[in-house]
């Protein structure tokens, strides 16, 4: 076969540890059974013995210990593709085999590698037309919202547990404008998934912005109404504190005054936040303890060390001016909400500050029974909103369930007709490899693969371009069934699928980037998998020529 190297084919066996393609195809095996609303879970076990059942691709690629080079690339590529889109991690690891698989055969039969990448790039840029003739505007208030959330999250959660998240998060998005920076999401272990709610206000996480707040005890009943808060951007401290490790203490007498000092600062710090009114003081580093304690006493309530975005919103929404020292507070920098309360959830506790006089902000409470569903949830509900707000944001949405991918390839199969040099192969490739969206749909639906291949690429061809594979595996209008995405998540997937697929077809040979010190011989790797991100180590280029390095960043 094609793309081996040297190396490889001397000890070749009917593995092959190196061959770039193999990888890819392994992924794509590996999260076909995941796709789309019938998609079963991957249990994944790691390393330390730490057990994940998910449906979500990118925590199964994570979980995959991937030793081979062009596999950890193909993961890299998809994974970075996911974070940017939030959706359709799955799709492009199918495509990304699909393609490769495609260009295999087409290399076998002569075509060069760099053609097969041409010609898929003058497919996806096709492809990106059709999705764009086939979008249709979405309003932010329009219900089709709902649906793109739900859509994107279908086979994570039972039906009516996506439908009722995406409501969620749809409603919190419009009510900031579709301003995602002013809606923050966070998840607690501990209660059901059914106990998530909505917080028109912002959540100041305790435990995990390690923010620590004394004084205001534990008593949830009690809450702060209308108070006055203000925000210093920096440290709370006295300058006796600031100094305390210049000074000598020689007597008992000197280690009283410098106390009595200390308590001096404190009692003139924490006058200037009385006496200004202050209720809260949000702090974004830490406060003294001793001024802590003080400021407690004297009912303010401390916050400190808030984390930089919390930290914002709350000067925004409180209408309040961040100052850099207690010292600077004056009445223009100070702020108000209705209400500062303390709630304990989950073990741990936020404060919440609802009825904000300035900017509007959302918070999205979160709960799961263990951490790992806690945390999943926060995933999933970050995806619904990723692909609302792609969609709200004037992108406009494309039928899913397949019928992008078959509009794609019908296109780009009549496009290949027209051409006449060898990347029609490519283009024809390509139109095929795309199918494989609605075959799998179909597969994970119990359906045939093909009978629903044939009866969709019918009613396109009868200008039923909305038609794609349901949930129950029959060929249906996907508008009518809600089944709706961003045309930038199918478009997107295309644009990623090829990308790395080119990645992996202009390898021709991989060079062990690693100094041959104490070398195993056998096996060709030799690599250190456990930090992953290392795209070859740049020091030494060693003069290994085993397969298995890797030399090349995934920048190409
Ligand atoms: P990915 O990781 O690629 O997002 P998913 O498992 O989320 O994978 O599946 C996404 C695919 O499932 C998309 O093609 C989408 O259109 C399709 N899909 C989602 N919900 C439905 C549904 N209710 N009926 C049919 N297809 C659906
Ligand atoms: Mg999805």
């Amino acid at each position: 076969m094609a793309f081996t190297t040297e190396a490889t084919e001397e000890s070749s066996t009917d593995s092959r540890p190196d061959d770039p393609l193999r990888p890819g195809r392994a992924i794509a095996a590996t999260l076909r059974s995941t796709l789309g609303p019938n998609g079963l879970d991957k249990m994944v076990i790691d390393r330390s013995g730490s057990v994940v059942v998910t449906n979500t691709g990118a925590t199964v690629l994570d979980g995959l210990e991937i030793d081979a080079p062009t596999g950890r690339v193909i993961r890299d590529a998809i994974q970075s593709h996911a974070r940017h889109v939030g959706d359709g991690t799955t799709t492009t690891a199918l495509l990304v085999g699909e393609l490769l698989d495609a260009a295999d055969g087409l290399v076998e039969r002569g075509l060069h590698p760099t053609s097969v990448v041409d010609g898929y790039a003058r497919a996806v840029s096709h492809a990106r037309n059709v999705l764009d003739e086939l979008s249709v505007p979405v309003d932010p208030d329009d219900d089709r919202l709902r649906e793109v959330a739900s859509t994107a999250v279908t086979g994570r959660w039972d039906e009516a547990s996506a439908r009722r998240f995406a409501d969620i998060t749809v409603d919190a998005l419009r009510a900031v404008d579709c301003d995602a920076a002013r809606l923050t999401l966070h998840a607690y272990p501990g209660g059901e998934l059914a106990d998530s709610e909505r917080v028109n206000g912002i959540l100041v996480d305790v435990e995990g912005s390690s923010t620590t707040v004394d004084g205001f005890g534990t008593d949830d009943r009690r809450a702060l109404a209308d108070p006055t808060v203000a925000l210093v951007d920096g440290e709370v401290t006295t300058p006796a504190a600031e100094a305390s490790g210049r000074v000598t203490v020689r007597s008992p007498d000197d280690l009283a005054a410098v106390r009595e000092h200390e308590r001096a600062a404190e009692s003139e710090l924490v006058r200037s936040v009385t006496d200004r009114d202050v209720d809260v003081l949000v702090c974004q580093k830490s406060i003294d303890d001793g001024a802590k304690t003080e400021l407690a006493r004297a009912g303010v309530l401390p916050v400190e060390r808030t984390r930089r975005d919390e930290f914002d919103a709350i000067a925004r929404a409180a209408d309040a001016t961040a100052v850099t020292a207690v010292a600077d507070l004056d009445r223009d920098a100070l702020g108000t909400v209705e209400s500062v309360r303390r709630r304990s959830v989950g073990g741990g506790a936020v404060i919440e500050l609802t009825g904000l006089p300035g900017e509007s902000h959302e918070s999205l409470l979160l709960r799961g029974g263990t951490p790992h569903v806690a945390e999943e949830t926060k995933r999933i509900v970050g995806d619904c909103l990723a692909v609302a707000r792609h969609a709200a944001s004037g992108g406009g949405v494309v039928p899913g369930g397949g019928a992008g991918a078959m509009a794609v390839s019908r296109a780009v199969a009549d496009r290949a007709s027209s051409v006449d040099d060898r990347s029609a192969l490519a283009l024809e490739a390509f139109a095929d490899a795309v199918t494989v969206i609605p075959r799998t749909l179909a597969r994970n639906a119990g359906a045939d693969p093909i009978d629903a291949l044939v009866a969709l690429r019918n009613r396109h061809h009868d200008g039923e371009t909305a038609a794609g594979v349901a949930r129950s595996g029959a060929v249906r209008d996907m508008f009518d069934a809600g089944v709706v995405e961003p045309v930038a998540v199918p478009a997107r997937c295309l644009e990623a699928a090829v990308r790395t697929a080119g990645l992996v077809l202009r390898v021709d040979e991989t060079l062990d980037a690693e100094p041959i010190e104490g070398s195993d011989g056998g096996g060709g790797r030799g690599h250190d998998h456990t930090g992953d991100d290392g795209h070859g180590s740049d020091g030494e280029r060693g003069s290994g020529g085993h397969a298995g390095g890797y030399p090349w960043a995934l920048s190409h």
